[in-house]
């Protein structure tokens, strides 16, 4: 799966995601990609966020969109992602599965549970792409 966010000159945000179901490739299945909130999700007053993992279980819990209304309240990106994960984690213990969060500031932050997570960033402030590295921390556990 491939989600990505961008944030245009004018503030502009919008959320993308690709959906390989390359672990759960059954015939006519709809995975969470397809599914508004579950892989990715964007309001261009608050941010974006995408995800990646087993979205079988990460659909019942919308958990982008539960990021971009954690952030709309006040919420930092790094918290907002790791309360979605806990939320997962503490009903499904042994999912994986990862979120990336950017406000409209561009402050981003990821979380993840199951696996080490990377994510990408480029602004054109920066001379080249940045890898995140985000490992699985207790508190989403
Ligand atoms: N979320 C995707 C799915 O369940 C898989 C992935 O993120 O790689 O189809």
């Amino acid at each position: 799966t491939i989600s990505l966010a961008v944030i245009d000159k004018l503030g502009h945000i919008a959320v993308g995601t690709s959906t390989n179901g390359a672990t759960f490739k059954i015939p006519g299945r709809v995975g969470d990609g397809p599914i508004a909130g579950s892989s990715a999700y964007a309001d261009t007053d608050v941010g974006a966020c995408g995800a990646t993992g087993d979205g079988d279980i990460m659909m019942r819990f919308l958990p982008c969109y539960q990021v971009i209304e954690s952030m709309r309240l006040g919420m930092e990106p790094k918290l907002a992602a790791q309360d979605a994960i806990a939320r997962i984690a503490r009903k499904y213990p042994d999912f994986v599965g990862a979120i990336f969060a950017v406000n409209k500031n561009g402050v981003h932050a990821g979380a993840c549970h199951g696996w080490t997570f990377q994510y990408s960033v480029r602004s054109p402030d920066m001379a080249d792409v940045e890898v995140y590295t985000v490992i699985p921390e207790m508190a989403a556990e």
